[in-house]
């Protein structure tokens, strides 16, 4: 790789490997996709959503073409309760051929008002509250005998964060401890500022919060990955990053900007600076910042891949601006012994040529004002109440969201985000079963043996590729409900056993997580792969497939209603809803970007035949289209290609789903019992609502804008719209007329 005179980027190596950016759970773990992402964009209505356009009830009853009352139904306690929550989410005066999710959610979304503390409300948000209000109940429990040290952490992290005394008996200290760490804040010309210029050094600041804390956002992160040459060994991997805000803000809304300057001013003033030119200064960084989010490649670019290999040498030859060499060895430990040719994955490479550039021209008292922010930033709402009434001040403004969670709540969550693992082993021992997780297992076999029919059947591939597709399914791992050291208390104190965490010092808990994170990371740099590592914790509502590993994770968390069902409630419902969520993480493994992978979750060389890749991309140009028509709001469009891989998932996956379901029917004599009060829907039917409803969402109308800037999943209701309208089994289980909005004459297809 080299770049020209004049900076401009070109090739003469390197693999191109694409990779997605998502919002990370464990903050270190990347390269895989997830079911579903939650919005916590920065957003500024308190808009209620609109309602849907309601449709007239048809004249054309679909419903009783189907019905046939010698039908036996079952009147089980756990059927009537499942038909009760149906028949309330069900719009049925809406007309399913013309509107499914209307039909499917009408009746969901008019019960279901967003709380006044979160942006929106949907399925996986209702059931991750009841999960954490038992999760709640866990962990102030008195610890038992015998229990994990892991587990008395996450008890006393939880009791450091309800301990609001303590917090506000130490007041801005923490933070103010923090910066000193960091070298202190340039703001107000300061004595501590005053006294340390002389001696701070850009580079030297840099390396130390690096060394020391994951994630450090200033400009870049640094971090160790799979190595995608060799997915039993890892790299390290540079990304942008270091903006406050989401990067299209600072171009497209400067009231955004401009009360986010206030709210920094508001924290500055909290922590002793209270000088005429604060707000001056805040603005100073968030001009920096909007100059940064200029240079930072778009997700749509990122999305089409600019990762590339390349070692230090090389690396230190075309960026000649950032001492890389330096910079590596002094972040890593000795032990590690960085060398060279170190081969390291650089994303954006045109980025960090520019940003390398950027940090060696700007002057020492504007840099450190830019990276205590950025080191602050996330961890105000670790203080006191005034810092975190000047946050919710902020949130609300932009979002109408409100901070009106209890503190136990709060707390909960925050508990669960860093101590998830610990909290897992309560939550598993309490509510999940060996029986669950074996029925599950059962249905992803199913699921996998459907697909590879589904293949057979596809002409538009070749046979030697086929081949190799199915030689990738044959290898897919499959990790369900939970980790099995979750249950070792001797393992996973091993785990935590370099993390400290006082029941007094809520702050510096959070610090020594996130240097807990670095550590845990950083070691596995010269380690194999640990092909049993879990990325999720078990109590998540979420799924995902991940692309080093060629592995699909169904926690135990989503596998309970209205995801999956257990005992006598139909089973059509759990293979429209977690079937099609096992089908989707399958076929993430063949999306535009799993498809690169081989199926040992390594890109070596190309095992697709140029014919075939040229079809798959014909096809996956007609989804882009397709979905880059659906607009929300009726105004602001889908991005097609940012939401494209998840779109493939989200076709492949409901179709799969429902070839083994009709499997499932054939084996069980071609029918099921039907729900009470719902007779008139039959299996097929029943499996289409399973699938709609577990994307039923009311969200604020300037967060599901937002979210179309970024976000890698389209809006819940295209997800219904957009692959139902692709599937004839559906229209033929509805009998949809074919001018209707749900049955297009032209359906795409790609798995
Ligand atoms: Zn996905």
């Amino acid at each position: 790789m080299l770049f020209n005179h004049n900076g401009v980027l070109y090739l003469i190596f390197s693999i191109t490997i694409y990779l997605i950016n998502t919002k990370s759970l464990h903050k270190n773990d990347l390269t895989r996709k997830k079911l579903y992402s939650s919005h916590h964009a920065v957003n500024n209505s308190n808009a209620a959503l609109t309602p849907n356009k309601r449709t007239r009830a048809h004249a054309r009853n679909f419903q009783n073409n189907n019905n046939n009352n010698n039908d036996e139904v079952c009147n089980s306690q756990a059927c009537k309760d499942v038909s009760a929550k149906i028949s309330a989410a069900l719009n049925t005066s809406a007309d399913p051929c013309d509107d499914f999710y209307n039909f499917a959610c009408g009746g969901w979304k008019k019960e279901h008002d967003i709380p006044a503390s979160e942006n929106e409300i949907t399925s996986f948000t209702v059931l991750t509250k009841e999960i954490e209000t038992a999760i709640h109940q866990l962990i102030e429990e008195p610890a038992k005998e015998g229990e994990s040290d892991a587990l008395v952490k996450a008890r006393n992290f939880f009791k450091s964060c309800m301990n609001t005394q303590e917090i506000e008996k130490k007041g801005a200290d923490p933070a103010n401890n923090f910066i000193k760490w960091i070298g202190g804040w340039s703001i107000c010309n300061n004595d501590e500022w005053q006294a340390s210029e002389s001696k701070w050094d850009k580079y030297d600041v840099l390396r130390k919060i690096q060394r020391n804390f994951y994630p450090a956002p200033p400009f870049f992160t640094v971090e160790v990955t799979n190595d995608h040459l060799n997915s039993t060994k890892h790299l390290i991997k540079i990304d942008q990053s270091g903006l406050s805000l989401q990067r299209e803000i600072y171009s497209k809304h400067d009231d955004i900007v401009e009360d986010y300057g206030e709210y920094m001013v508001k924290v500055a003033n909290l922590l002793g600076h209270n000088c005429p030119t604060v707000a001056e200064e805040m603005k100073e960084i968030l001009d920096f910042e909007r100059g940064l989010a200029n240079i930072t490649t778009p997700a749509e670019a990122k999305q089409a891949g600019t990762f590339r290999r390349i070692n230090l040498t090389i690396l230190k030859t075309v960026i000649p601006a950032f001492p890389w060499e330096q910079h590596m060895r002094g972040i890593f430990s000795n032990d590690t012994n960085v060398a060279d040719n170190e081969v390291v994955l650089a994303t954006s490479p045109m980025y960090l040529y520019k940003v390398a550039n950027l940090i060696k021209r700007t002057e020492p008292r504007l840099l450190s004002k830019y990276i205590v922010w950025q080191m602050l930033r996330d961890k105000i709402s670790f203080l006191t109440q005034e810092f975190r009434s000047a946050r919710a001040k902020f949130n609300k403004k932009m979002t109408g969201v409100e901070d009106t969670d209890p503190r136990w709540r709060t707390c909960t969550s925050i508990t669960n985000d860093n101590m998830g693992v610990p909290i897992g082993t309560l939550y598993v021992q309490q509510y999940f079963s060996d029986a669950t997780k074996q029925k599950a297992i059962v249905m992803i076999e199913e699921i996998i043996q459907a697909f590879k029919t589904r293949i057979k059947g596809h002409e538009w591939i070749d046979d030697k590729t086929r081949k190799c597709v199915i030689e990738k399914t044959d290898a897919l791992v499959a990790k369900v409900g939970y980790a099995s050291y979750i249950t070792k208390p001797e393992e996973l104190n091993k785990r935590f056993c370099k993390l400290s965490i006082d029941d007094n010092k809520f702050f510096e808990n959070n610090l020594n997580v996130d240097k807990w994170i670095r550590y845990r990371l950083f070691k596995k740099l010269r380690k194999p792969v640990d092909k049993t590592k879990w990325p999720m914790f078990p109590q998540t509502i979420n799924a995902m497939y991940q692309f080093y590993e060629n592995e699909i994770v169904i926690p135990a968390g989503i596998l309970q209603p209205p995801f999956f069902y257990d005992g006598d409630v139909p089973r059509a419902l759990s293979y429209g809803a977690i079937g099609s969520i096992i089908g989707h993480e399958l076929t993430h493994g063949f999306d535009n970007t799993g498809r690169k992978f081989d199926k040992n979750g390594d890109i070596v060389k190309e095992w697709w035949s140029d014919e075939a890749i040229k079809e798959f991309n014909k096809r996956a140009k007609k989804f882009e289209t397709q979905y880059s028509k659906y607009k929300v709001q009726g105004i602001h469009p889908v991005s097609g290609k940012l939401t494209l891989g998840e779109n493939i998932a989200d076709n492949g996956g409901t179709k799969i789903s429902f070839d083994a379901y009709l499997d499932w029917l054939k084996k069980n004599g071609n029918k099921e019992q039907k729900l009470p009060n719902l007779e008139n829907y039959n299996e097929k039917q029943l499996f289409f609502i399973g699938y709609a409803q577990e994307y039923c969402a009311n969200i604020r109308q300037k967060t599901e804008y937002i979210a179309t800037l970024s976000e890698i999943h389209a809006p819940s209701q295209f997800r219904v719209k957009g692959t139902l309208s692709n599937m004839e089994t559906f229209s033929e289980a509805f009998q949809c007329r074919s001018t209707s909005e749900m049955n297009p004459i032209s359906k795409h297809e790609v798995w």
